[in-house]
């Protein structure tokens, strides 16, 4: 699964927010508890090592791809229904 840059963020920084919540019981607030009926919240050095793994993994665009359009080459792409990198005037001209 690829994952934009700013979903990257996104995740990253959800992760970060989520581990330094003390102040609920178990660091789990109310509202996301149903994720934890069957699974323990990892703890703090397990989330480390999984923003770690999010950061380095394939999730992460590749630095160039061909964009499946137009065929350049392009650093800054998005991605399409079915995870095709499309570079960013084919992205304003086709799919936005
Ligand atoms: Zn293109």
């Amino acid at each position: 699964m690829r994952l934009t840059e700013q979903e990257i963020a996104t995740v990253l920084a959800a992760l970060r927010v989520f581990q330094n919540l003390s102040e609920y019981e178990n660091g789990i607030p109310e509202e996301v508890s149903d994720y934890f009926t069957e699974y323990v919240k990892l703890n703090d050095n397990q989330i480390d090592q999984l923003c770690e793994r999010i950061n380095n993994s394939d999730a992460r665009p590749e630095d160039y791809s061909r964009c499946i359009f137009c065929r350049c080459l392009t650093t800054y792409l998005f991605l399409d229904r079915n995870g095709h990198p499309v570079c960013d005037s084919c992205w304003d001209e086709r799919l936005r």
